[in-house]
């Protein structure tokens, strides 16, 4: 019987191996992939996580990992079908073997959910980011697009209007579904354009983005859009299949529902870094969810050190 289980090996859940070993807890991490990292490995380049500048994502992901094996943080390959509780604990089932333990952290991710256009993921990283804070620094005084019309969408062209020359805003409707505020804001900024009632059919560009072929989808007319760099921010999907198993409660967009304290709907599990609710999803944030949920992990099985 193990105190913790922890699955998902992304910064969320590498935090929180690295937080159980220094707590002394008899935790295990479980991670479906060969390699640990999340959603970090995919990142082009990361400039925005404190102390590290413009380190390749790849390479950020191998330092988490590096830190957590340093330490002696046990972590296995297996990837984890089911959860079950029982009179003890929980049972971690995978597909190698069933595992024991007192308590579960589901440190599962997310992924931004893709347009699925020619282009898109020919250009990642060359122009097509999902992360305007994370990228939009490349793209000093040049045009670029965001689409989307979420709070995201609107946070992400406000952040990019500080530093590029034109910010486009491409929306398939015709209001925005983003608080009313932003919304304000967003419209008070005279580089940036709101194009409305489009979609974005293809991005254009042979080793960066170069320009975006647009239809509008009222009048059907269509016609190219120069910009050097694509925000595509059509909102999150959570990898929940294992909250759903666990019966851990989720919000309407199926992140579960848990505090900055990581604590879920379903005592002794919690839920750390972008799977669940919450309003920045980061590198950073994830981390210090590692930290917060080790620590209530603590607190759940009586033994707090801190
Ligand atoms: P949302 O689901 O709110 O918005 C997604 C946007 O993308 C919608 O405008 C949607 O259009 C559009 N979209 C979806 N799919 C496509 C597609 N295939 N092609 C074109 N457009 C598409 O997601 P967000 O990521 O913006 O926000 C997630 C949650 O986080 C929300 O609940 C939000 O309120 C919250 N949040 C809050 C913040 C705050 O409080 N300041 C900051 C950031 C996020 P349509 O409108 O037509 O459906």
């Amino acid at each position: 019987m193990k105190d913790l289980i922890i699955v998902g090996a992304g910064p969320g859940g590498l935090s929180a191996s690295v937080y159980a070993k220094r707590a002394g807890l008899d935790a295990l991490t479980l991670e479906a992939q060969p390699i640990s990292g999340g959603q970090v490995l995919n990142t082009y380049s990361v400039d925005n996580y404190l102390g590290l500048p413009e380190i390749g994502g790849f390479e950020l992901g191998n330092k988490f990992r590096e830190h957590a094996d340093d330490l002696g943080c046990p972590i296995e390959e297996s990837e984890v079908k089911d959860i079950r509780k029982t009179e003890k604990g929980f049972e971690v089932i995978s597909k190698k073997e069933t595992y024991e333990t007192k308590a579960v952290i589901l440190a599962l991710g997310a992924e931004h959910s893709k347009l699925n256009i020619p282009g898109e993921e020919e250009l990642a990283g060359m122009g097509v980011s999902y992360c305007a804070t994370c990228d939009g620094a490349f793209f000093k005084g040049r045009a670029v697009a965001v689409v989307g019309g979420g709070d995201v969408a609107v946070e992400d062209a406000i952040y990019l209007a500080r530093t590029c020359s034109k910010v486009y805003l491409i929306h398939r409707r015709g209001e925005l579904r983003a608080a009313r505020m932003l919304q304000e804001q967003l419209l008070n900024l005279s580089n940036v354009e709101v194009i409305w009632n489009t979609v974005v059919d293809e991005i254009l560009g042979e080793d960066q983005v170069e320009a975006l072929s647009i239809s509008n989808i009222k009048d059907k007319t269509s016609s190219k859009l120069p910009v050097d760099g694509i925000f595509i921010a059509v909102g999150m999907n959570p990898q929940n299949e294992l909250l759903k198993c666990a019966g851990v409660e989720m919000d309407d967009k199926g992140f579960a529902k848990a505090g900055d304290d990581c604590v879920t709907s379903v005592p002794g599990i919690f839920a750390v870094g972008d799977i669940r609710t919450k309003r920045v999803r980061q590198i950073v944030t994830a981390v210090a969810d590692g930290a917060n949920g080790v620590y209530s992990v603590e607190s759940y099985l009586g033994n707090l050190t801190v």
